[in-house]
């Protein structure tokens, strides 16, 4: 663990190339809309890892040729990390045990990024929201600035 004031922003540029290179092998695309945000406390390492794994599950939810959208914006104090898919909606069952260790939906699927995810969040004091409808999925960070500053 090593926790450093950071810009988050830079972070997702810097893995920006690794994304976009898995994302163009499977026929689909990320985009960034990044907007001016406060410095987090943070572990690069684990923010990397978090950013991975949804931006993975998003790119493996996505129909060919769809769009992965990471954004990053303020609201109320918090940064909010968006990752945004163009899949089909998540249904009620699967929703409910999202983030539960080795539930996976997927053949050769671990059911670990999840979890991962959300311990990672905690250790950030942020939450991962998730909303699903017919035009997608975001899983949304929400960091609270105040608590880590
Ligand atoms: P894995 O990707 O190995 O299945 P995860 O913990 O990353 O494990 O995800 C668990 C399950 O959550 C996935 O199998 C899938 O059913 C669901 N899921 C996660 N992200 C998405 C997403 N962006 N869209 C639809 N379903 C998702
Ligand atoms: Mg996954």
């Amino acid at each position: 663990v090593d926790f450093k004031t950071a810009c988050l922003n830079n972070v997702i540029e810097a893995i920006s190339p690794l994304l976009q290179a898995e994302a163009a092998g499977l026929e689909k695309s990320i985009t960034l809309d990044l907007e001016n945000i406060s410095d987090l406390y943070m572990d690069e390492k684990q923010i990397r890892q978090l950013l991975l794994n949804l931006v993975r599950n998003a790119l493996e939810a996505s129909p060919q040729g769809g769009v992965v959208t990471i954004r990053t914006y303020e609201d109320n104090g918090d940064v909010v990390l968006s990752v945004q898919d163009q899949g089909e909606e998540i249904p009620p069952d699967v929703m409910e045990k999202l983030g539960t260790p080795f539930f996976t939906t997927k053949e050769q699927g671990t059911g670990l990024g999840l979890p991962v995810c959300y311990r990672i969040a905690d250790s950030h004091h942020g939450v991962i929201q998730v909303k699903t409808g017919s035009n997608g999925s975001h899983f949304d960070v929400r960091f609270s600035v105040a608590a880590v500053l």
